[in-house]
């Protein structure tokens, strides 16, 4: 039985995807290693049935050790592609989208944009602050399973002043038509909110796009208020794994540095502050035991923030990068979990336009593999509801006010 286009996101997470030689990628979104490493796979859409009207955006891994083992093979050329399961046969159209023109442009300090800012899925993912501070210490404390200080530099700019990412937020609205930045910058002391702050306003002030911010947490909340008065309209937390015992040999610097309540409690400050739905907890699933992931989705529900959850990826260079990929079928229990999780907060995910994350399973993707009972419709129905009533406020948070 051929997977849905959820399933089969989760499998390709999972197993990767073999690119043939004699598969020609002309045109298709370069691989690069940026930001945490994670976007450093093969960007394709998979169409999500004629009747959503939808396509699944995967960032498949292709160059870690364990994508060249995997069942799955891309096939086809630039007019249509196919992955193969060489296991049974099965073979699932895709789409891969082109490398944006902009690209190659240069701001006016004449940096290529791609080295500011790339697009990971429907959405333009930027880098901003310095590298993450858990690179510079001695022994290392950065998380295990990120590249970070590996690529902020070597892959991409490690200065983006605020006039590098206007202009390449403006490139990415007016020729990709993107709506969303997502900024992010690991730990930088007591000084990453600060920081971020003014990029927030003038993007918001210049270009008109919904921003997210993504950072390690603060402790003087007041600084979240700042950025939420200066028009922030997304705020992430990376918790990562909710096992103390994991978290301290995965994340020493995080849990060194902050502890896992500080995420909890910076979270809960924002949810309070911000529109319902407007704030998230990532967590990453197949490291810790399934069940502790499972809690870890219900104390970000609970909170009244979205799960997001990436499927681990032993991205090449990361301290990790021997470390198995989990199995499918925990992976489709996990979103499975964050589907029923979100609906049981009645958690309005997928309201905002046009934000289509290839990094990881999407909340709103995960009602393709939830059964057909009463109350998915009812949540189904609510959020469509939510997304017709939220048009308006995102149009409006997309005008720039400058
Ligand atoms: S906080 Fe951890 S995951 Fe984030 S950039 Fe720093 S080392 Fe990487």
């Amino acid at each position: 039985m051929p997977l849905n286009a959820c399933e089969l996101e989760i499998d390709l997470f999972c197993h990767g995807l073999r690119v043939p030689d004699d598969v020609s990628l002309a045109g298709a979104r370069g691989v690069s290693r940026t930001r945490a490493g994670l976007g450093s796979g093969l960007e394709l859409a998979i169409p999500a049935g004629s009747r959503l009207k939808r396509e699944i955006w995967v960032n498949a891994p292709v160059v870690e050790r364990f994508a060249t083992l995997s069942p799955y093979r891309l096939s086809g050329g630039p007019d249509r592609y196919e992955i193969v399961d060489d296991r049974d046969a099965t073979r699932y159209a895709v789409r891969l989208p082109p490398e944006p023109t902009w690209y190659a442009r240069l701001t006016s300090r004449e940096i290529p944009m791609h080295r500011i800012g790339v697009l990971q899925g429907t959405y333009l993912a930027i880098y901003a602050n310095p590298t993450c501070a858990f690179w510079n210490y001695s022994p290392p404390a950065n998380c295990k399973f990120c590249t970070t200080g590996q690529n902020v530099g070597p892959n991409e700019a490690s200065v983006k002043t605020i006039q590098d990412v206007v202009e390449t937020c403006w490139a990415a609205k007016e020729e990709s038509g993107i709506t969303f930045v997502h900024l992010n910058g690991g730990f930088q002391g007591s000084k990453g909110l600060e920081f971020i702050t003014p990029y927030v306003k003038a993007i918001k002030n210049q270009v008109g796009l919904l921003v997210g911010v993504q950072l390690a947490p603060e402790r003087d909340f007041t600084r979240y208020d700042a950025l939420i008065a200066a028009g922030v309209d997304h705020l992430s937390f990376c918790i990562e794994l909710l096992d103390p015992e994991w978290f301290a040999r995965i994340c020493p610097g995080k849990a060194r540095v902050h502890g896992q309540s500080l995420y909890f409690s910076a979270m809960a400050h924002c949810v309070r502050r911000m529109p319902y739905g407007a704030v998230s907890g990532e967590i990453i699933a197949g490291i810790e035991p399934v069940a502790k992931t499972l809690e870890a989705i219900d104390r970000i529900t609970g909170i009244g923030a979205f799960p997001t959850v990436c499927i681990f990826r032993p991205t090449v260079g990361a301290d990790m990068e021997d470390w198995p990929t989990p199995p499918y079928h925990e992976m489709r229990t996990v979103m499975e979990h964050v589907y029923a999780s979100c609906r049981r907060h009645w958690l309005p995910v997928g309201a905002a336009p046009n934000i289509e994350v290839s990094l990881v399973v999407n909340p709103d993707e995960t009602a393709l593999l939830a059964e057909r009972t009463i109350g998915f419709w009812a949540y189904e129905a609510y959020r469509r509801i939510a997304r017709l009533a939220a048009g308006p406020v995102f149009r409006r948070r997309m005008f720039p006010a400058a």
